[in-house]
């Protein structure tokens, strides 16, 4: 217990999300030195002095309201996208919340599925907008682009309902829009915050439609696919805090519920907070090993306030993880995700201005002996380079690399952008091969993540965690990347997926500052390997 409130205190100095940048209602120069001053024997200098003081103190408090009342407004607009739902061939005129009108048409769906299960992979969509047409693909890591003044973005398609369960997106049409003016956030900026206190990309992540796999789920055969439509953020179990992405009321937290949100979204589960904002959006964070005691249903719950600790409860799969994701009404009528991978690129952003973020997702699943193209094209920075390190220890450059997979294993291939002033920024892409005259033998798979993951300075403890999935032969061995000897030890195997103790912990230090990549790996009997990178920054 000690220790892990030692790691988490380190994570209290991270650098804090800025909250917008507003001018001080006393201008420059920094607040009034002292209070009023003494009342009794006022001067004509000490009256005027505290006039100015209880002139600013009103200033002051007529900024907070201006400040409130642009939240407000905010929620009373709704979002600063349109959504439409089109089948193909169809049009329709759209007002953006600019009040400009543009003509949508979707002229063309093709849906691409994988030999191994047929879940969609790629949805390519031919949009014309002001006559101007383009190609998007749906999710899958995307963010909007601008084609004719506007930039649009595609949340969904209806092959992707086809092998679900249940239609979470509430889409009824062949495709849905979404449409910005050319130029506007995608959130309003500074009501939203990226809900984790951790790097981006730290670890593993299932988002925006992919097909979860992180736990093993990706296999062949023919069944029902659990598209990820939420934000699944991966992270060290405990050691995370969890914060609220916007203000909103407290639905429910754990099994305690406010009365009054039933045929809502909300469904609430001893490690599952609900939230709703002004605008009727309900936002919703699982897996929580624990939530803050001081959430209630019914209270308010302020931007970047502590919902609880990132964990692997209720329905996870085994690996820790933050579930975060977004309901709102849709054009349909109904309740549907609000796909939410836009969002937190956003807010990440303008959070912590990275100069780089390097992209290699979604992960890929094929047999082997199929080539597999991955790709860093999503990648953020200018004047980028592109450089490749495979699990094979061949190297390759460019934006796009095709590859071939002889062997069936869980593969982590590094990838590294370098700009032209020298920032780098690395992810990871993952490719799961599996063999296809022996199918039922799956390679295992593997979860790894550390903490923290700011501020690590030369000398300080990091904790490394891993588990492994379908497999309890071997062991996990670390290379930190620096030299130091490797380091073994042995998870679960992910038996029990909510065992305490599932994750394998180990401690490393960095006697140096640099960029470290990390490797874990562990083996089943038939030899196939599950291989998984971290990279972790140490400064001076
Ligand atoms: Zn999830």
């Amino acid at each position: 217990m000690v220790k892990k409130f030692t790691v988490r205190s380190n994570l209290c100095q991270e650098p804090s999300p800025p909250l917008p940048a507003a001018p001080l209602p006393w201008g420059e120069g920094g607040p009034p030195d002292g209070g009023p001053g003494e009342a009794s024997v006022a001067s004509g200098t000490e009256f005027l002095i505290g006039l100015r003081w209880f002139a600013r103190v009103l200033l002051a408090a007529a900024f907070i309201l201006v400040l409130r009342a642009d939240r407000k407004q905010f929620a009373a607009e709704g979002p600063l996208f349109r959504p439409v739902e089109l089948n193909v061939g169809d049009s329709q005129d759209v007002e953006l919340s600019n009040g400009k009108k543009v003509k949508v048409k979707v002229l063309h769906l093709e849906e691409i599925r994988d030999e191994l299960c047929s879940a969609v992979r790629r949805a390519h969509v031919r949009v014309e907008v002001n006559g101007e047409s383009m190609t998007l693909t749906s999710a899958t890591y995307q963010l909007p682009v601008t084609i004719a003044g506007v930039q649009v973005d595609c949340p969904i398609t209806k092959g992707y309902l086809r092998d679900s369960e249940l239609n979470h997106w509430g889409l009824a049409k062949d495709v849905r829009l979404r449409l910005w003016p050319a130029g506007s956030p995608w959130i309003p900026l500074g009501a939203f915050v990226y809900p984790v206190r951790q790097r981006w990309f730290a670890s593993a992540t299932q988002m925006a439609n992919e097909p979860v796999f992180v736990d093993g789920g990706d296999i062949p055969g023919s069944r029902k696919i659990y598209y990820h439509y939420g934000l699944d953020i991966g992270g060290s179990e405990g050691n995370v805090e969890v914060v609220s992405a916007t203000d909103g009321l407290v639905v429910s937290a754990g099994l305690q519920v406010l009365p009054g949100h039933k045929d809502t979204p909300v469904d609430p589960r001893y490690d599952v907070v609900y939230a709703l904002d002004d605008q009727g959006w309900y936002y919703r964070y699982s897996h929580l090993k624990t939530i803050d005691a001081a959430l209630r249903p019914g209270q308010t719950v302020k931007m970047g306030q502590k919902i609880g600790v990132l964990g692997k409860e209720g329905g996870s799969g085994g690996w820790s993880h933050l579930h975060f994701d977004i309901y709102s009404r849709q054009p349909s009528g109904k309740w549907g995700i609000q796909e939410g991978y836009a969002f937190l690129w956003a807010s990440y952003h303008h959070q912590y201005a990275p100069k780089l973020l390097a992209v290699a997702r979604p992960h890929h699943l094929i047999w082997s002996g199929r080539k597999v193209l991955l790709d860093a094209s999503l990648s953020h920075g200018k004047g980028l380079r592109y450089q490749w390190a495979f699990t094979d220890g061949t190297t390759a450059s460019g934006a796009q690399v095709q590859r071939l997979y002889k062997r069936p294993g869980s593969y982590s291939e590094i990838l590294k952008i370098t700009d032209a002033d020298g920032n780098v920024s690395y992810d990871f892409a993952v490719v799961q091969v599996i063999d296809k005259e022996t199918p039922q033998q799956l390679p295992p798979t593997i979860h790894a993540n550390y903490s923290p993951t700011f501020e690590i300075k030369p000398g300080d403890p990091v904790t490394f965690k891993v588990r492994s999935f379908r497999t309890t032969d071997g062991n996990e061995t670390w290379d930190f990347g620096d030299g130091s000897p490797l380091v073994t030890v042995k998870s679960d195997g992910n038996v029990k997926p909510l065992a305490p103790e599932g994750y394998a912990v180990t401690v490393h230090r960095f006697k140096k500052a640099g960029h470290f990549v990390v490797r874990v790996e562990r083996s089943n009997k038939q030899g196939p390997k599950a291989v998984a990178h971290l990279h972790v920054l140490v400064g001076n």
